[in-house]
């Protein structure tokens, strides 16, 4: 089956052929480092994160570069806020981002690089640029020349013209064209600063990107991906300075962009202050029903997001996860070897299986379409409840296999984008076995006190049964009763 991918620059579907056969070159824009991220933000890594996920799932060896932003205005007035050094500011969040990284289980790039040290490469660009006569220096600052670029404005689809209409650009004389953006910026005191041919200064970020991608991917590589608020300026401009410089094209063969998380209709941002952060809500909802409401909208189309689909996305990612335990605990009861062989519903749902495999890759083949994808999990999760409702009374000898072989499709369409993944499982497991070392574990006393609750159920004692359910739930635990058993979960204090 062949992959399309949507291309912001031909704003069509297009077969996914990569520069060399059987590997993917991929770069995708990484934080400035000056707060920490919010959902809107955590929403584009991990869309990269899935689209990587699936194109090494296809067998591509897949090669991810993402920078980190750290010199910046947005640095530098941060850290005069705070009294502190723009690069103790930018440490600070660049450690907290990965931390976030981790919680939301998104895997690292391979290379991380940050701009403060891709410099040279940025300068010799520049240098490049002037000596072609697409920039020119004034003052110690270097700009490009948008009229010299032919292509400038094609990712963006706007003429100079419409662009000028449509941004807000600040008067500045210097400039030949008020579009012109800055790749080298004179410093002023007290600011971080670099040797350049223009005397002491900073890069802009637009050459920041292209430098360390040109360098560590080279021309022409395959999917450089971002927000679609990088559409333009950013990704238009990484275009003009990077194939003025190259003096070929493309500088990159599929550009992806997602869509945004908005707030009531409202783009979530620093500056409209409707941000909720990334870390706060992985302290009240697990990561993958964080992942799942970011998945089950196509990575193109805008996710409102509030509380209702929080918790609606935590209900889907416990009916996964039901399905998974009722599973587990069916698979640990020996099958009845007195019963039929096997019966017609088994015959049909280990047929059945494959063919959920292959629409959830028909989905994902499709412009990584995670809400069908995830659409076709769905479907697998109600057959394989129905089909145990139907073995309450006894195991056939065939169901251990019939049953693992559907869990075993459960599980890897599910890790495919990321969800229940055992590198996820391992770190949680190890992180409780950190805490045992210390004592008992919260854990240890929780499985006691629901077997005090059992025992007391079995006695007829309800109100004791249901206090400890009402005060366990006061603590941010809710207790289920299954049929397989109690089964207790952190969910976080009621709200
Ligand atoms: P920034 O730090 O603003 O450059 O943003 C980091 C990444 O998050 C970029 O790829 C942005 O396009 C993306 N982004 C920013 N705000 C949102 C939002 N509300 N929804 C989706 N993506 C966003
Ligand atoms: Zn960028």
């Amino acid at each position: 089956m062949s992959l399309v991918v949507y291309n912001t620059m031909s704003r069509h579907k297009e077969e996914f052929r990569p520069r060399e056969e059987g590997k993917v070159f991929m770069y995708v824009c990484g934080p400035t480092v000056y707060n920490y991220i919010h959902v809107g933000n955590g929403r584009a890594y991990l869309v990269f994160d899935v689209i990587r996920r699936y194109l090494s799932y296809k067998g591509y060896e897949v090669f991810y570069v993402q920078n980190f932003t750290d010199v910046d205005d947005k640095i530098i007035n941060r850290a005069n806020e705070e009294g502190k050094a723009p690069e103790e500011i930018a440490r600070h969040y660049e450690a907290a981002f990965l931390e976030d990284m981790r919680g939301l289980n998104i895997l690292p790039p391979d290379i991380a690089p940050r701009a403060t040290e891709t410099i040279p490469r940025m300068i010799e660009m520049i240098r490049g640029l002037v000596d072609k006569g697409y920039a020119y220096a004034v003052d110690g600052d270097v700009f490009f020349r948008v009229e010299s670029f032919a292509g400038y404005g094609k990712l963006s689809g706007r003429s100079l013209d419409e662009m000028r209409a449509g941004e807000r650009v600040e008067v500045d004389e210097r400039k030949a064209n008020p579009m012109d953006f800055a790749l080298w910026k004179a410093s002023k005191p007290g600011e971080p600063a670099w040797e350049s041919p223009w005397g002491k200064g900073r890069p802009g970020w637009h050459i920041e990107c292209s430098a360390m991608s040109l360098h560590y991917l080279g021309m022409g590589f395959d999917i450089h991906g971002g927000g679609q608020d990088l559409v333009f300026p950013h990704h238009e401009n990484e275009i003009a300075q990077s194939e003025a410089f190259a003096g070929s094209e493309p500088f990159v063969r599929y550009w992806l962009h997602n869509g945004f998380v908005n707030i009531q209709e409202e783009k979530m941002s620093k500056s409209l202050g409707n941000i909720i952060l990334v870390r706060e809500i992985l302290k009240r909802y697990p990561a993958d029903a964080v992942r799942l409401l970011a998945l089950q909208t196509h990575y193109r189309n805008p996710i409102d997001f509030g509380p209702e689909a929080l918790d609606e996305a935590r209900r889907a990612y416990e009916r996964l996860e039901n399905c998974l335990f009722a599973l587990d605990a069916f698979l640990a009861k020996p099958p009845d070897m007195t019963a039929p062989q096997r019966t017609q519903r088994e015959v049909e749902l280990s047929d059945s299986c494959f063919d959920f495999e292959r629409r959830f890759e028909e989905a994902m083949d499709d412009d990584f379409n995670t809400a069908r994808a995830i659409g076709v999990i769905f479907e697998l999760v109600k057959e394989l409840n129905t089909y145990l409702d139907e073995q309450e009374l006894y195991q056939t000898p065939a169901a251990p296999m019939v049953a693992s072989h559907g869990r075993d499709v459960l599980l890897k369409l599910c890790n495919i984008l990321g969800l229940f993944s055992p590198a996820q499982r391992e770190r949680e497991s190890r992180e409780a076995v950190v805490r045992e070392e210390t004592g008992p574990s919260a854990e240890s006393l929780i499985e006691l006190l629901l077997e005090v609750r059992a025992v007391a159920r079995e006695g007829k004692q309800f109100a004791t049964a249901d206090l400890i359910r009402t005060r366990l739930r006061e603590l941010g635990i809710r207790v289920d009763d299954l049929r397989e058993g109690q089964r207790w979960k952190y969910v976080g204090p009621p709200a």
